[in-house]
């Protein structure tokens, strides 16, 4: 691959605002609200005690820190430095172990494949320009027989409406320019690029919100957030020509 699938504008935003990671009413607010419903899903799924897990783009460690607490034995990865030294100043504080490595989910691919029984990453997919190159990253750190999660964002009107116009304008629940409605995937396509890479799509649940009540919950509408499960065929990893 010639140029790292990174796009600088986006790491440089989340570096800005790393020191507000764990403010539960900070601009990852969202983050903190479906972290126990990503983390039940995760459970459905897999068990956490023991387990090597990876976490891939894991910012502030929202996810990876719940895992570790679970008793799954973490890595984190992401590019965002200061993002790093906040996930690792507030695991220190809390007593929770987890390795936080800064690198690309590929260079991690070619030096360890196979090493991780969980594979989880959650809300990336839409803030790198190659997409695929992730799903297929993930899929050589998986361990034969082990589960890969994603967590993204649909792309249709709905979620155009629901995800930008109203979570950043109307009810102010991310930063404005959080996200950008053309890096959103379908799951179709999430679904067809796991199948390329040795990974068959288990589940695919929905995440809704209700915005009376101000939470979510696990759902069977995937036409805004969603959640898939896959498994890592037994398979030998294949090798493409491309
Ligand atoms: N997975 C975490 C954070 C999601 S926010 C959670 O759900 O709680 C997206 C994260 O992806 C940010 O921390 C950002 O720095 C990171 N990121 C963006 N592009 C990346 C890339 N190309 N490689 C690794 N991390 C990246």
């Amino acid at each position: 691959m010639s140029s790292a699938n990174i796009d600088n504008r986006e790491i440089a935003r989340f570096d800005d605002q790393a020191d507000r990671w764990w403010d539960p009413q900070g601009p990852s607010k969202s983050l903190h609200d479906i972290n126990p419903l990503r983390l039940a899903f995760v459970e459905a799924h897999a068990e956490l005690r023991g387990t090597r897990v990876l976490d891939v783009g894991c910012g502030g460690g929202i996810l990876s820190e719940a895992m570790a607490a679970r008793g799954a034995r973490v890595t984190g990865i992401d590019m965002s430095e200061t993002s790093l030294r906040a996930a690792r100043r507030h695991a220190a504080a809390r007593g929770v172990q987890v390795d936080y490595l800064l690198t690309t989910v590929e260079s991690m691919a070619d030096t360890c494949p196979g090493r991780f029984e969980v594979v989880t990453c959650m809300e990336l997919l839409e803030h790198v320009p190659r997409p695929v190159s992730v799903v297929r990253a993930c899929s050589r750190l998986a361990a034969p027989g082990g589960r890969v999660f994603f967590a993204t964002l649909n792309r249709n009107f709905k979620s155009f409406l629901f995800a930008i116009v109203g979570a950043e304008y109307v009810l102010r629940l991310l930063p404005r320019g959080t996200h950008r409605h053309a890096r959103f995937v379908k799951p179709a396509e999430l679904v067809a690029w796991g199948a390329r890479e040795n990974l068959s799509c288990r589940q695919t649940r929905g995440l809704c919100y209700n915005p009376f009540t101000r939470r979510y919950r696990l759902c069977t509408d995937t036409s805004v957030n969603y959640l898939m499960c896959f498994h890592r065929s037994r398979a030998k990893e294949q090798t493409h020509g491309s």
